[in-house]
């Protein structure tokens, strides 16, 4: 996925605010953030989305999410964060790579709105 948006960001050839990279996966600010703190991980192998994922993901995507924790503290959110995977146009997806927000800092509304 030679043009996609976030494998283009991960490869460097589009500029974005780092916060973490290695071999696997790369961290990076949100460009329109919903709170004080709000940072993207996601894996350089391309998958379009969580809907894509397999069974040979599951180590990648593990390792995400134990790393997610220190990154949100590294940011500074030492008293919580949110995490969203927004999959496929019925979740509100808008970036077709797979990535995980992590969110914090400042008031954290409700995730769902109830009436
Ligand atoms: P989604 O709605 O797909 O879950 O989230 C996509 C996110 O990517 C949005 O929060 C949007 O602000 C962010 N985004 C879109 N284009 C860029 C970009 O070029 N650079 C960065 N850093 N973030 C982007
Ligand atoms: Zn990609």
């Amino acid at each position: 996925m030679s043009d996609c948006l976030f494998c283009k960001i991960s490869r460097g050839e589009i500029p974005s605010r780092k916060v973490y990279e290695d071999d696997e996966v790369y961290a990076f600010h949100d460009i329109n953030p919903v709170a004080p703190v709000h940072f993207m991980l996601i894996p350089k192998l391309h998958l379009d989305s969580l809907a894509q994922a397999e069974q040979q993901h599951a180590a990648l995507l593990g390792k995400m999410m134990t790393l997610a924790p220190r990154l949100a503290l590294e940011q500074g959110l030492s008293n919580g964060f949110r995490t969203v995977i927004n999959t496929g146009k019925g979740g509100g997806q808008e970036v077709f790579h797979l990535h995980i927000h992590i969110i914090g800092g400042g008031n954290i509304p409700p995730m769902v709105k109830r009436d």
